[in-house]
């Protein structure tokens, strides 16, 4: 495969500012689709789950691929709900590009403002798209403005709209200075290349001037022909918008309504013209596993394989779809690769390539690629695979934590190993999902990142899964921590069939700083114990994080050293060892102050300024710290820290005090200790 010919990207969006109807635009121009679907009658190809189309709103990553002028695209479907970050992080690995869709009323809202920040701590180049132009209230110069104030880029127009709201017309192309409008008998594939309306001759002058100049300031060969006042080819033009976009020196516009099918082939022309291929995309970072050392991961076909399941989606009869990126080497069919995450053979049985409603079966999938593998068992989102001698884990991703957690029951008692088989099969799919069955009372807790992820899953759960269940109140999820240092030594012996087994662990259990995962040290001077019996320590322990202290919530903020050790080779054993460990463990931390966590979010409100003095009482009353507020033109951003148990409810509570015009976004910050 041609790496030049690739590009991977994604589509970013607050809700409702026109991705999934974008992103069927574009499968339709690119031929995929023979006729439009429309979100509004739950049609839409990329919604794929039956809820999502219920809902109007788009849950998984799912990649789909199309061609435009020869160029294979992969469209990787990002959410445009925080609840959902971790579908957003997922992909933005993956992704070498993005489009970013504005809605041209609505502009830069609260949630598009996170997503974008996710995508600049991924590097991703970006291109704009300001939709929705034909409705009441549609002004792109001021989203043009918004979006430089609020995602601190340098936007600029390569197109600009002609009329606005009924009386759209179609767009003007700033490159080569010609009117383009779209013939709605052929749902805008016809596209009409006109002068421009001469009421508009002014400004187009106006914004082709500012394209200009921002592209002689990234071009030696332009600033001279700029000076010198020759014509500028199209294709410089072209080169220094790419360096410019891929070195996100600048943002390039373009503006166009999807539901009018007006302006979406020249994104379609922008995706290829300007975003990157996979052979220009920043390189990954990685670990090689035997000598632990950072190493780049470039692109390079002919490399060792190496690739990222960035999402599994489980289908009843192929088991799990395993999509993956592959950034090295060549994936191929019917041959067996290494997981290195989970140090498991795999089989690849089937390479699919997904499009808007069918699969296409491949041999192969080369660097620069995204396609799912059928065969799978072991493997996780997040897994690297490769082959053998050429370990490298591909940096983990960063997933949030589950905060929220609600008590499932099934309605009948036969379908309870249904209800936990099915629950397994969510949380392998989904990473901030979990779920946890109490081993003394039976009940069974389900975590998430919020209620709408939650209730996305349950409802996954009746629809697709067949699961009838009742579900309870959500709560918070907690964690347990403890306060102080403490060194305890425990030896376990117990005759067992006639024969003693015993072993003796001395174990130091600390607090850490906030945030980083708990772990496990071996600090032993001592050698001569056999790695098998290491090794069971070290499970136990981790086993230990997942069970609690007190509550049986897991143990975060901990660090627990092994300093000491009895053991004796006629009597040790694996299980002496790991219940010396269990019982070191909980007795320690006995001592150690044990405390109940809560999570505390970071939340981030944006109202008209006239409410913030409100706002800030409203969240003092909640326990609440504000940690900055910033000024924009008409509205104040107040960014806050808030127990999440407090939070509930609040969005509505804003909107009250607000008259409505109040927006909030939260995501996990850290747990801390309850009050
Ligand atoms: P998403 O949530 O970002 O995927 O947004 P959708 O594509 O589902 O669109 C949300 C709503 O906006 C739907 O009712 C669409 O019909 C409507 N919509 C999308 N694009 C446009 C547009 O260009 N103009 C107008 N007027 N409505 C649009």
């Amino acid at each position: 495969m041609d790496t030049l010919k690739t590009r991977n990207i994604g589509i970013m969006a607050h809700i409702d500012a026109g991705k999934t109807t974008t992103t069927e635009r574009i499968l339709f121009y690119t031929g995929e689709n023979y006729r439009i679907g429309e979100v509004d009658n739950g049609q839409a190809t990329m919604d794929w789950m039956e809820q999502e189309q219920d809902r109007g709103i788009t849950i998984s990553s799912a990649a789909t691929t199309c061609f435009w002028k020869d160029v294979q695209i992969n469209i990787i479907d990002t959410p445009g709900h925080v609840d959902f970050t971790a579908e957003v992080e997922r992909s933005l690995r993956v992704l070498d590009g993005a489009v970013g869709v504005f809605c041209a009323v609505g502009g830069v809202e609260p949630q598009s403002e996170t997503v974008w920040k996710q995508a600049d701590h991924y590097k991703v180049p970006r291109i704009a798209f300001i939709n929705k132009m034909d409705r009441m209230g549609a002004d792109f110069y001021s989203v043009l403005k918004d979006i430089r104030n609020k995602l601190s880029v340098n936007p600029v127009a390569i197109f600009i709209p002609v009329g606005k709201e009924s009386e759209f017309k179609g767009v003007i192309d700033l490159i080569e200075m010609k009117f383009l409008t779209f013939d709605s008998e052929t749902q805008g594939s016809k596209i009409d290349y006109l002068p421009i309306p001469e009421d508009y001759n002014k400004l187009a002058e106006e914004y082709r001037e500012k394209l200009l100049d921002e592209v002689a300031s990234l071009d030696d060969d332009i600033t001279e022909l700029y000076l010198s006042g020759e014509t500028i080819s199209r294709d410089l033009i072209i080169r220094a918008l790419r360096k410019g976009t891929i070195e996100q020196k600048l943002l390039p516009v373009f503006v166009g309504s999807s539901l009018k099918n007006i302006g979406v082939q020249p994104l379609l022309d922008g995706i290829v013209d300007l975003l990157p291929s996979p052979d220009e995309s920043i390189p990954l970072k990685g670990i090689a596993v035997k000598s632990n050392k950072s190493v780049i991961i470039k692109h390079d076909t002919k490399g060792p394989l190496l690739a990222l399941i960035f999402k599994i989606q489980y289908d009843r009869e192929a088991g799990p779809l395993c999509f993956v990126r592959v950034y090295s080497g060549v994936l191929k069919k019917s041959t067996s690769v290494l997981n290195f995450s989970k140090k498991k053979k795999e089989r690849v049985n089937r390479i699919l390539r997904m499009h808007a409603n069918r699969s296409e079966e491949l041999n192969e999938l080369s660097a620069g690629d995204i396609g799912v593998v059928v065969g799978f068992k072991f493997s996780q989102t997040g897994d690297s695979i490769g082959l053998e001698g050429h370990q490298v884990l591909l940096e983990k991703m960063d997933f949030p934590e589950p905060v929220i957690s609600v008590a499932i029951e099934p309605k009948t008692l036969s379908d309870r190993e249904k209800l936990k088989k099915s629950l397994e099969i969510l949380s392998i799919e989904d990473p901030t999902f979990t779920w946890k069955e109490n081993e003394e009372t039976g009940q069974i807790l389900i975590n998430g990142m919020g209620e709408l992820h939650l209730d996305v899953l349950t409802t996954r759960l009746t629809s697709e899964m067949k699961v009838d269940s009742r579900i309870g109140k959500p709560q918070v999820t907690y964690r347990e921590s403890i306060t102080k240092p403490v060194e305890m030594e425990y030896k376990f012996s117990k005759v067992l069939a006639g024969k003693e087994q015993a072993a003796g662990v001395k174990l130091k259990v600390s607090p850490i700083e906030t945030g980083k995962e708990s772990l496990f040290v071996n600090n032993l001077k001592s050698r001569g114990v056999p790695q098998e019996f290491l090794d069971s320590i070290k499970d136990a322990v981790y086993n230990c994080f997942k069970g609690g202290i007190r509550m049986g919530y897991e143990v975060c903020d901990m660090k627990v050293e092994l300093t000491g050790i009895d053991y004796n080779e006629m009597t040790a054993s694996s299980f002496a060892f790991v219940s010396a460990t269990n019982m070191c463990f909980d007795k320690a931390c006995m001592e150690a102050g044990p405390v109940l966590m809560e999570p505390v979010m970071d939340v981030s409100i944006v109202v008209p300024s006239q409410y913030v003095g409100e706002v800030i009482s409203s969240l003092t009353k909640r326990g609440g710290i504000v940690s900055s507020m910033e000024s924009k033109t008409n509205f104040d951003q107040v960014n806050a820290q808030a127990p999440l148990s407090k939070l509930f409810g609040y969005s509505t509570i804003l909107r009250s005090a607000t008259q409505g015009r109040g927006t909030f976004s939260m995501h996990f910050s850290h747990f801390s200790v309850k009050n």
